[in-house]
């Protein structure tokens, strides 16, 4: 069992699965949960500003806001995510030393994070089970004092979640260029890097080039491996507009998820007392990892079309004029073998039919993607077929077409275009290198998976990660917890407790910082942030709130200190200054990152400013000048026998690693997560019976068993041959050396597993005793 592993299951119910999301019960559960964790006053602030043009930028997910706003543009999950940072419940001192490292090891992580904010910095000492306080100025030094007691920068790693700031990301890839290293793994490694590398080699830029006009004015968008009603929900609101605007989705994934069913909009009459919007006109319940072969077999058939109808099926004029690579495609693409497609995907060939003929009768098409997608051995590949899809009827740099892959948390894209890389572009690291007077190092750097395997191997030593839960969030648990442990020293900017603060390395801090929902003021006055969301509008982000604790630091000061500390005046960077005023920072930020001039007048226009994207210019940033079409195999997936395909998956109730209840409402899950979801068919070709406990044992080729213990089995209406159970939980199960094709993105969404019956007497883990001192309400 992994630290943190918990949740019983006795009062386990389970119901059918919800046909719609949202609605009047989103408003209520939103309430209800803003009330129980923060007052009346701070749940009103945060909910009158989140996602409007002066107010909080939501920290969930990355979908963009309308221009023109309503007065309540956030979802459920936004409500939520906002109100959890601003509960009123405060982690002092004397919880830590009511609270041995060892005994926080062993709670959930639900648990961990409804202790509240943090409000002080704290040290773990390598011969003490206690974190105890330390100043600021005494942290910064300790850290100071174990990076330069490293052999080499590359020793050291600064993990960066979707969660910092547009500001803090620059100044920190800038601290960690001046240090010396490119260690910058993130959180996107882990999600979307497959869409990048993919979207980078076709189109020469890794970025979505659609914006929420685009996707309302599509005739067709396809959703692929995405589960909006949870992970993205205001993605709703601009698919009703592309109903109702006369435009058809397609929906493609193992799950048929309420979001993708139908849709009541809470903001409108017709969502609260009718019935709402059915979403998809067309549901391919397709397996696991078919994505790749179905978009191939979709190609070849429109590539049959054309030859049947010469000169009328595809845009030869865009192929010919932004493409390279089409004459081999071609060829390639012709000899699909409809066996394969056929297994690989699960769908009968008349869903597929059915499919072009959608795409024919399209002018204007959008896909859209998330990680069942990015998290599967051949996720770049298939993004790769994508764009070859899109390219065939010249479905880029035009009005309603384009790719979009969905980002899952609000500021990833702007960490990425900030900087924060292992691998950014030498152009990038010529500028840096320009503007601060120094020379950056040139040799990559590591990601999340390599990062793991470097503190595994004794060759990285000091961990640093501002924001996330680095041990929840990566796979192969007890591995990742093994090397994480495995370091001299670990430190976390946070606001709340989360299993990483416990699983540490023999030094440890905790270094509180603001949320985005606190008030930001430094010597310069009251500081705004600035964030870019999944279509590349950058804008501001403002919190209202009085901050947890007045020992708090931003995030940006966090980084300026700990440079300040660490580097000296070597290179010469106005750190002092930066961390007075953020203007300061952007004016920089201007004369680094193309597409930021006069930062700082644009992102105070109402709603700021968009990037430019070369896609939508018809300009390719590739080796060619051109879009590159591409040619990719795809190998059958050879599950063994007995096996299923499982894929890890967020519940409703969640944000990133944090479960907020034991429910996921849309699924019809209650007070329980260990819980596997399997085709009833399949749960009888196994030998097993609904509600039986099983163990999830994972088969890989390095012959090590991992195994989740104690889950129900729960027969759902999921794809043939596939298994769903909910993430961090079941990370345990994903092998390190599991990893998409060239992204090194972990195949979270394709690992085999076997389902065990659980040994005689062998009863749900000890979740119980953490949980049982969670508040009694939940929704
Ligand atoms: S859709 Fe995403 S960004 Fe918008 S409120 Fe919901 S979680 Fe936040």
């Amino acid at each position: 069992m992994t630290a943190g592993e918990a949740t019983g299951d006795e009062h386990l119910t389970v119901e059918p699965p919800e046909q719609w999301a949202t609605g009047l019960p989103a408003v209520r559960h939103a309430l209800q949960f803003s009330l129980q964790h923060t007052s009346l006053r701070r749940t009103a602030i945060n909910l009158l500003t989140i996602n409007q043009k002066n107010g909080i930028d939501c920290p969930g997910c990355a979908w963009p806001e309308p221009n023109k706003r309503h007065l309540q543009e956030y979802c459920e999950n936004g409500a939520k995510h906002v109100n959890d940072e601003a509960t009123t419940r405060r982690i002092t001192r004397e919880f830590f030393r009511e609270h041995p490292v060892s005994v926080l090891a062993t709670k959930s992580d639900m648990w961990l994070n409804d202790q509240g904010r943090l409000t002080e910095p704290m040290v773990k000492r390598p011969d003490s089970d206690h974190y105890e306080p330390i100043s600021w100025d005494a942290a910064f030094e300790l850290l100071a004092t174990e990076l330069h007691s490293l052999d080499s920068p590359d020793e050291a790693l600064f993990y960066t979640s979707g969660r910092l700031s547009n500001e803090a990301a620059f100044l920190l890839q800038l601290f960690v260029r001046g240090l010396g290293t490119n260690n910058l793994p993130d959180c996107s490694n882990m999600c979307h890097e497959s869409s990048g590398s993919g979207l980078s080699e076709t189109l020469g830029i890794g970025k979505g080039s659609v914006s929420l006009e685009d996707i309302e004015e599509a005739d067709l968008v396809f959703a692929v491996g995405i589960n909006p009603g949870t992970n993205m929900p205001r993605m709703l609101s601009s698919l009703e507009e592309t109903k109702r605007n006369g435009g058809h989705v397609i929906a493609i994934n193992p799950l048929p998820e309420a979001g993708l069913i139908r849709f009541k909009n809470p903001q409108k009459a017709r969502g609260i007392i009718g019935r709402g919007t059915t979403i998809a006109d067309q549901f391919l319940h397709i397996k696991p990892g078919g994505d790749l072969a179905l978009f191939q077999a979709i190609n070849a058939l429109l590539l049959a079309a054309e030859d049947a109808d010469p000169g009328n099926v595809l845009d030869h004029d865009f192929i010919d004029r932004d493409t390279t690579g089409f004459a081999e495609f071609a060829e390639h693409a012709r000899r699909i073998d409809w066996a394969d497609v056929l297994e690989a995907t699960g769908l009968p060939r008349d869903e597929i039919d059915k499919v072009v003929n959608r795409v024919l009768a399209s002018k204007k098409i959008i896909v859209c993607w998330a990680m069942g997608v990015t998290q599967q051995k051949h996720g770049v590949a298939t993004v790769r077929e994508i764009v070859n899809f899109l390219m065939l009827r010249g479905n880029l740099g035009r009005p309603g077409a384009g790719v979009c892959p969905v980002r899952g948390h609000s500021n990833v894209q702007g960490d990425r275009t900030m900087g924060i890389w292992e691998r950014m572009p030498q152009t990038f690291m010529d500028a840096l290198g320009r503007e601060f007077g120094f020379t950056p190092p040139t040799h990559h750097g590591l990601d999340a998976v390599d990062s793991i395997r470097a503190m595994r191997d004794g060759r990285a030593k000091f961990f640093m990660g501002f924001a996330g839960n680095f041990v929840r969030a990566t796979p192969d648990s007890e591995l990742t917890e093994r090397a994480m442990r495995n370091c001299s020293l670990t430190a976390h900017v946070s606001t709340k407790l989360n299993l990483s603060h416990a699983v540490c390395g023999r030094t440890a801090l905790i270094l509180p910082t603001l949320g985005r929902s606190d008030r930001d003021v430094q010597a310069g006055g009251e500081q705004f942030v600035t964030v870019e969301d999944s279509m590349s509008n950058v804008h501001q982000s403002h919190g209202r709130l009085d901050p947890a604790s007045e020992h708090l630091l931003s995030e940006v000061a966090i980084v300026c200190r700990l440079a300040r500390h660490t580097l000296g005046q070597a290179p010469a960077i106005p750190w002092e200054d930066f961390e007075a005023d953020y203007d300061l920072v952007r004016e920089r930020i201007s004369r680094v990152v193309p597409g930021f001039e006069d930062f700082n007048r644009r992102v105070r226009e109402p709603g700021g400013f968009r990037l430019p994207n070369p896609v939508n210019e018809r300009t390719y940033p590739t080796p060619s000048g051109k879009a590159v079409f591409t040619s990719n195999t795809f190998d059958r997936l050879q599950v063994p026998e007995g096996h299923l395909v499982l894929q890890t998956m967020r519940s409703h109730d969640q944000w990133n690693t944090v479960p907020y209840a034991l429910n996921d409402r849309y699924r019809g899950i209650h007070n329980g997560r260990h819980v596997v979801l399997v085709n009833p068919d399949d749960i009888a070709a196994l030998g097993l019976a609904d509600r039986q406990l099983v163990d999830l044992v994972s088969t890989w080729e390095d012959g090590i068993e991992r195994r989740a213990k104690n889950f129900r089995v729960v027969a759902y209406p999921s794809a043939r041959g596939s298994a769903a159970s909910y993430y961090p939980e079941t990370n345990v199960l994903v092998p390190l050396d599991s990893v998409a094709d060239i992204s090194n993105t972990p195949t979270s969404k394709g690992v085999f597993v076997r389902l065990v019956p659980a040994a005689a007497g062998h009863r749900p883990t000890a979740a119980a005793r953490s949980d049982e001192e969670l508040p009694a309400v939940r929704s």
